[in-house]
């Protein structure tokens, strides 16, 4: 069957009322190989790895790798790797950060971050889905108003494929209650006062009571690096 707009609608209502093991395993069954799983690392991101692996295996999983991960990041993926039956790519943008510096100036994230993130995140995840069928991501309801209306089952209209956020109507605290009741690893810094984490210069703690999302470009009216729509360009 040829996915299209129309074709996610008719499934959409059926699905919203499954478990996340329960989607991913009618997305196995219906795509196989043309399934692949987007990673940073979060922890919905680990939590979705844990889950995928109980029903297929090796989990097709690629991570947008800009170069600007934090340490914690690039050991957790390790970590990962070591213990799961995972196939991970890092795709990687077109430029080597000294590229990039010499072609767009010092520090670019300091200046235009949709400018960065276009070029470390938004043109690598068009390389990342070629060839697929369908992706897998961590985006919940309650992140982001921008990610308010997250279905489960979605059509992504710009990169003409299947969306899946198994995770769409989970509250933070049952992903934690997850995470912890599997004993899934996850990135210590969610520890230290980092609920998103993202790339190091672009990503501070947030206080108590802070929007989850307010250490993400802060002191930027940006909220979204642009993979999941947003400006970035
Ligand atoms: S998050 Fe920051 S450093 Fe990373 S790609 Fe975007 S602007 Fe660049």
């Amino acid at each position: 069957m040829t996915w299209t707009n129309e074709t996610v609608r008719t499934y959409q209502e059926q699905v919203r009322h499954w478990t996340p093991g329960e989607l991913l395993r009618w997305a196995w069954e219906t795509w196989g190989d043309g399934l692949t799983l987007a990673s940073s690392f979060g922890l919905e991101d680990v939590a979705l790895i844990d889950m995928a692996a109980r029903v297929f295996q090796p989990v097709d999983v690629f991570c947008l790798d800009t170069d600007l991960l934090f340490p914690e990041t690039y050991r957790l993926m390790e970590t990962l790797v070591q213990r799961y039956p995972i196939r991970l790519r890092r795709v990687r943008p077109r430029l080597t950060l000294e590229e990039q510096a010499a072609q767009e100036g010092p520090e670019l994230w300091r200046r235009d971050p949709d400018r960065c993130c276009g070029l470390r995140k938004v043109e690598p995840l068009g390389r990342a889905l070629a060839g697929y069928a369908a992706w897998v991501t961590g985006i919940r309801r309650e992140q982001a108003p921008t990610r308010a209306h997250a279905e489960p089952l979605e059509w992504d209209a710009r990169h003409n494929l299947v969306k899946l956020n198994p995770l769409a109507y989970w509250t933070t605290d049952a992903v934690w209650a997850y995470v912890r009741a599997e004993a899934v690893p996850y990135n210590p810094l969610h520890d230290r006062g980092y609920p998103s984490i993202g790339c190091w210069p672009c990503t501070r703690a947030v206080a108590p009571g802070e929007d989850p999302r307010a250490g993400r470009w802060s002191g930027f009216d940006k909220t979204e690096c642009g993979i999941h729509g947003g400006p970035a360009r």
